[in-house]
C-alpha cells in the first residue's frame, strides 16, 4: 500500500552529500516537505535552521522524517534521538560506525514503531536490477570488483574518512559491496583481506578482500584511494553465458561485451521514493551485509603500514 500523504521532513549535517544529493531529491518530491535542518556550520534557506538535532527535535514536535547526512561516527546518536522522539529516520550509507550499533537501531525502530530505512544508494544505480535478474538465471563463475579513485579528489579536507569508524577506502568500497550483495543470488563470506593503512591514519587507504560465495565461487575485490584521474568503479561477474559488466558505479551495464539500455540514472530521488512507501506501509528496510563484509575485513584482515596520508 503507498499513500499520496505528505510528510515533513528534515536534514542534519549539511555538507557535501546533503548539497548535491538530498537537498535537490527532496525538493524534487511531492511527498516530503523540507521544514528544518540541523548542522552546526551551514545553514539552508528558506527552513527552520538549528545547530543541533537535539534542538531540532525539541523544537520540531510535528515533524515526521529525518534525513542524517553527517558522517557515520555519529550515526547511531542522533538516529537514536530522532527515533526516541518518535520520528521516522533515512541513515546514509553506512548506516553506523559498527555493526551492534546498527542492530540496536532497528531494535529501538521496532520499539517506536517508526520506520528505518538504512540506504544503499548505488543499489538504485540503473544497472543494478538488470544484472540481479540477469544473474538469478545463470552460473556464476567468479566475480572481480575494482573500485579505485583520488582520495585527494573525492574527498578534499574529509579527517573522518582517515578516524576510528571513517572506514578509509571502504567508504567508497562499501558501495561496491552493496550492489554485489544485491546482484548475487547467494550470501557472500570473506575468507581473507589485505589492509594498506598510512602511519597516521586509523583506516587504510587501499585494501584487497578475498571472498566466496556459498558454493565457493570466488569473489574478489580491490579497492584503492592512491588511483590516477580516471575513477574506476567496475564489477565483472563471469558465467558460463559470458561476462556481465557494470561499469562507472552502475551507471553502465554490458552482457557479453554487448551494452544494456538502462533507465535514467536517479539514484537519490529513488531512495526518498522508496522511504516514502516504507513509511506509508509502516515498513523497514536494514540491510547490514555491506557493512558486515568490511567489519570482517578489519577482523579476518592482515593490515600494512604504508607512508603517511598528510592531509
Ligand atoms: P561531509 O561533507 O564531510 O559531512 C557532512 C556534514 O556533517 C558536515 O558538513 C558537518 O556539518 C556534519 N558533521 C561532520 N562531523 C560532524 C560531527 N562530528 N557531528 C555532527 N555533525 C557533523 O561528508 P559527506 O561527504 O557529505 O558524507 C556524509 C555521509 O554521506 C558519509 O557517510 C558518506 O559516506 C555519505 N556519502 C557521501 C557521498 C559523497 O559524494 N560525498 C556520496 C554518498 C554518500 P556541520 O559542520 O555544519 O555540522
Amino acid at each position: 500500500m503507498t499513500t499520496n500523504s505528505t510528510y515533513s521532513i528534515a536534514i542534519a549535517g549539511v555538507g557535501k552529500i546533503a548539497r548535491d544529493q538530498h537537498l535537490p531529491a527532496i525538493a524534487a518530491h511531492s511527498g516530503f516537505d523540507l521544514v528544518a535542518c540541523a548542522s552546526r556550520h551551514a545553514e539552508v534557506d528558506g527552513v527552520r535552521n538549528y545547530k543541533t538535532i537535539e534542538e531540532l527535535l525539541a523544537a520540531e514536535t510535528g515533524l515526521d522524517a529525518v534525513s542524517l547526512c553527517a558522517p557515520p561516527q555519529v550515526r547511531y546518536a542522533q538516529a537514536r534521538a530522532a527515533l526516541e522522539a518518535g520520528k521516522h529516520v533515512m541513515l546514509e550509507k553506512p548506516p553506523g560506525a559498527g555493526v551492534s550499533e546498527v542492530e540496536a537501531l532497528r531494535e529501538l525502530a521496532s520499539a517506536h514503531n517508526r520506520t528505518l530505512f538504512a540506504t544503499w544508494h548505488s543499489r538504485h544505480a540503473s544497472a543494478v536490477e538488470p544484472a540481479r535478474g540477469w544473474l538469478a538465471q545463470r552460473t556464476i563463475r567468479g566475480v572481480h570488483v575494482r573500485w579505485k579513485e583520488d582520495v585527494r579528489r573525492w574527498h578534499p579536507g574529509q579527517q573522518w574518512i582517515w578516524e576510528p569508524g571513517g572506514l578509509g577506502v571502504f567508504d567508497p568500497g562499501i558501495n561496491a559491496l552493496s550492489i554485489v550483495t544485491r546482484i548475487l543470488p547467494r550470501a557472500v563470506l570473506l575468507r581473507a583481506a589485505t589492509l594498506w593503512v598510512p602511519s597516521d591514519a586509523a583506516t587504510p587507504i587501499a585494501a584487497e578482500l578475498d571472498c566466496v560465495d556459498t558454493l565457493g565461487v570466488p569473489v574478489r575485490a580491490e579497492f584503492d584511494w592512491r588511483h590516477g584521474p580516471v575513477e574506476q568503479w567496475e564489477i565483472d561477474v563471469e558465467t558460463t553465458d559470458g561476462l556481465l559488466s557494470i561499469s562507472e558505479g552502475g551507471k553502465r551495464l554490458s552482457i557479453g561485451g554487448e551494452p544494456v539500455e538502462l533507465g535514467p540514472e536517479r539514484e537519490y530521488p529513488s531512495l526518498y521514493e522508496h522511504f516514502h512507501t516504507l513509511i506509508a506501509n509502516g515498513a523497514h528496510d536494514v540491510d547490514v551485509r555491506p557493512l558486515q563484509l568490511v567489519a570482517d575485513a578489519f577482523l579476518l584482515g592482515r593490515q600494512v603500514e604504508v607512508e603517511a596520508f598528510g592531509g
